[in-house]
């Protein structure tokens, strides 16, 4: 008999992060009058899927995983949204995430509505062949809500192009053919798309020169911290760093960097690439994991996980302009403390859209078989950024509102007014 052992659920020690997403949802609906009807439909999500489920692992025994996939609204389309293997992943923190996937898709004008999964793990604890076998049950368990017409899953934290090959190769199994818009976020080799490993941090990139060029920065003269080295961190320092910014602090989960001279970001990739970790990096010196959110900086680029700025540590943030490569990386209570100290936050549905954003253009290209070039991909994408910034700006501009709420006027009227087109069914 082969021993049965359950993962526990991690609880994590934080606001809840749904309870902040409807939370910023209801203020806006509030400012913009939304009808109570669509208030009520837009403040839950449409559909949630509990998963347990049995993986063998490599000792023989039997470890039963939990996981979810969420859907909050379809009303422009298919739900889109990543999948992430954390220990601290709970359901809230899943509906939070497809919520604001939501409001994002609506800002970057894509036909698409929100979703997001996840599985409660942590995966570096599993080897390579735990971790295929756990992602192809997972995708068994969730395929009964996901697919090309419904519900298409991408990366999020610690998951990967090879783990979308993975989940894309399940269902095509299961179908006896390729179906390669299930998924995005792909390898090239299996209907990838050019530009997409990089597509967060680059739309971070275009949305920072967008809101220095309006704020009058000069990325040249400015400093800028990172939390967080993955995806989206990592690339958004290179390509920020390309574009003249001093990138002075990073963090990743095993510690994190400081030098007030400036870290050579392409040899800090490297580096991390052959270690694992951002620590012990040449020249710089390691300061404690909370202070790269606090050092003196101009720009502070959040990318790890959600709740990270809170009441609590809102007035040591030094920086005057915060980037939400993350999501949910502020707390309700400290965005009005960072607003009232007068710095400017571009929201994390404005700020990291560039990687839902590639990723339809994957989707797209997988439908019709057809596959752009690098350039196009790029240059369609700061198109995107440009217009989402620009009308995101504009709306806070002309009513007066954080760049936030501007953003949430936005998406939640073009949801609920492809809602109220659709009608309620029956
Ligand atoms: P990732 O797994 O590639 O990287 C996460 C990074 O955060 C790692 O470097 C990890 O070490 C670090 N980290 C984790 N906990 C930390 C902590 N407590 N302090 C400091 N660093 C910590 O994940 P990712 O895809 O880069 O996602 C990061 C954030 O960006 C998430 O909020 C995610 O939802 C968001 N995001 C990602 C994408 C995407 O396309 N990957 C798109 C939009 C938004």
């Amino acid at each position: 008999m082969t021993a049965i052992a359950t993962v526990p659920s991690t609880t994590v020690a934080m606001e809840n992060p749904w309870h902040n997403a409807q939370r910023q949802f209801d203020q806006a609906a509030e400012l913009i009058h939304l009808e109570s009807g669509l208030r009520a439909v837009l403040r839950e999500v449409k559909r949630q899927l509990i998963v347990s489920f049995p993986v063998k692992m490599d000792d023989g025994s039997v470890r039963v995983f939990e996981g979810y996939r969420v859907q909050h609204n379809m009303a422009r389309g298919p739900a889109k949204g990543g999948i992430r293997y954390h220990q601290g992943v709970t359901l809230d923190e899943v509906k939070a995430l497809a919520m604001w996937m939501t409001w994002k898709c609506a800002i970057a004008g894509l036909p698409f509505g929100g979703a997001k999964g996840g599985i409660v793990v942590d995966p570096k604890k599993l080897s390579e062949g735990e971790l295929e076998r756990m992602t192809r049950r997972y995708a068994t368990e969730i395929s009964v809500i996901i697919g090309p017409e419904y519900d298409i899953p991408a990366p999020d934290v610690n998951t990967s192009p090879k783990i979308m090959a993975w989940i894309m190769d399940t269902i095509s199994m299961e179908h006896g053919f390729s179906i390669p818009a299930v998924v995005t976020g792909k390898p090239l080799s299996v209907g990838g798309s050019q530009g997409r490993n990089a597509a967060t941090g680059r739309g971070v990139m275009f949305v920072a020169l967008e809101v220095c060029t309006r704020l009058g920065i000069d990325p040249k003269s400015s400093t800028v911290a990172i939390q967080g080295f993955g995806n989206a961190g990592s690339i958004a320092a290179r390509l920020m760093a390309a574009q003249g910014f001093t990138v002075v602090a990073v963090s990743d989960s095993s510690g994190a960097i400081h030098s007030a001279a400036g870290l050579d970001v392409d040899r800090l990739i490297a580096h991390k690439k052959s270690t694992g970790s951002v620590t012990g990096f040449p020249g710089a010196s390691v300061i404690a994991a909370h202070e790269v959110l606090e050092v003196q900086c101009d720009v502070l680029v959040p990318a790890a996980l959600e709740n990270q700025v809170t009441s609590e540590n809102a007035a040591r943030i030094q920086a005057r302009l915060v980037l939400e490569a993350a999501n949910g990386p502020i707390t309700p209570d400290a965005d009005i403390l960072l607003e009232q100290r007068g710095i400017t936050v571009v929201p994390d549905v404005l700020a990291n859209a560039g990687g839902v954003t590639v990723s339809y253009f994957e989707w797209v290209q997988d439908l019709q078989s057809f596959f752009w070039d690098e350039d196009e991909i790029n240059a369609r994408l700061e198109k995107v950024m440009h217009r989402a910034f620009t009308e995101v700006w504009d709306m806070s501009k002309q009513h007066g509102v954080s760049l936030r709420q501007g953003a949430y006027f936005l998406a939640i009227d073009r949801v609920a007014e492809a809602t109220t087109d659709r009608g309620i069914y029956p």
